[in-house]
């Protein structure tokens, strides 16, 4: 399919689970693909298997940031697609965050997300896509989520102020708010293996349509999102969660 020929896009966050898949995907569209990621060895054999452009650069390190923005530009020139996708999954009860915990989180889930589109705005073409990967969590209070939950509302909010204030160089901005999807970032968190079971077999039975997201199902959006099938789209926020959203208390 050729429907991103042409197109320069750029995937933070790309060398694992729904970067990676969307970095596969938006390739598949036609486009060329740069992804990055915070660990030298992972971004490697991501970059290998996907045939594509991989640069480190730590979004919690807005200089990290200024670089990767210019090093694309230098490398691809101006860019046209940019998947705001990096982000972590640390849960923990309120009363037991320490200041350590909230920053780590919010600098990378919104301070890196924010800063992401600061730096690479001068290196973008007018018409360009910009997608924010969030959450639902951003509206659920699912307990243990506080500060998770805040990073994405937090970026929910920026995707609409962005919105507005790119449009007149018709730069359009969305989010799209995932339920869970099976990824290794819920590995990433600390829990047993067995917590982990547990957790996504109670999760899959509250969604409606009974099983996790696959990368693929975000893929997809992201990659319509990225095209001019959704030129008339900016502001928008897509739920993409087999309903629980909207099953709150019963199943
Ligand atoms: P993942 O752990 O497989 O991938 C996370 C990616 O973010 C990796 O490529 C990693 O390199 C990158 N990353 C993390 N910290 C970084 C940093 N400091 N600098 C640069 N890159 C960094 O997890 P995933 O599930 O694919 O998560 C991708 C996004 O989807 C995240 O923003 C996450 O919050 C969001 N999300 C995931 C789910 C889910 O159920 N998996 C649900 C809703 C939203």
């Amino acid at each position: 399919m050729t429907k991103l020929a042409g197109k320069i896009a750029v995937v933070i966050g790309g060398n694992s689970g729904i970067g990676f898949e969307t970095a596969k995907e938006l390739k598949d569209n036609g486009a060329t693909v740069v992804i990055s990621g915070r660990n030298k060895e992972r971004v490697k054999q991501a970059s290998n298997e996907l045939g594509v452009l991989g640069i480190v650069a730590d979004v919690s390190k807005v200089t990290d940031i200024e670089n990767l923005a210019s090093e694309v530009h230098k490398k691809l020139g101006k860019v046209d697609i940019l998947f705001v996708n990096a982000g972590i999954f640390q849960p923990a009860p309120i009363g037991n965050i320490t200041e350590e915990m909230f920053d780590y989180q919010m600098d990378i889930n919104f301070k890196g997300a924010f800063f992401t589109t600061e730096k690479f705005l001068p290196f973008l073409n007018d018409g360009a896509s910009i997608i924010n990967l969030s959450s639902i969590n951003a509206y659920t209070g699912m307990p243990n989520t506080a500060v998770y939950a805040a990073s994405k509302a937090a970026l929910n909010s920026y995707t609409k102020t962005a919105a507005t204030e790119l449009a007149p160089r018709k730069i359009r901005v969305n989010s799209v708010n995932p339920g869970p999807v099976s990824t290794p970032i819920f590995g990433k968190t600390g829990m047993e293996e067995n917590q982990l079971t547990n957790f996504a077999a109670a999760m899959q039975e509250r969604i409606p349509l009974k099983r996790f997201g696959t990368t693929q199902d975000i893929a997809k959006l992201v990659t319509f999102l990225a095209s001019d099938d959704a030129s008339f789209i900016t502001g928008s926020e897509y739920n993409i969660d087999g309903g629980i959203i909207i099953n709150p208390l019963l199943g």
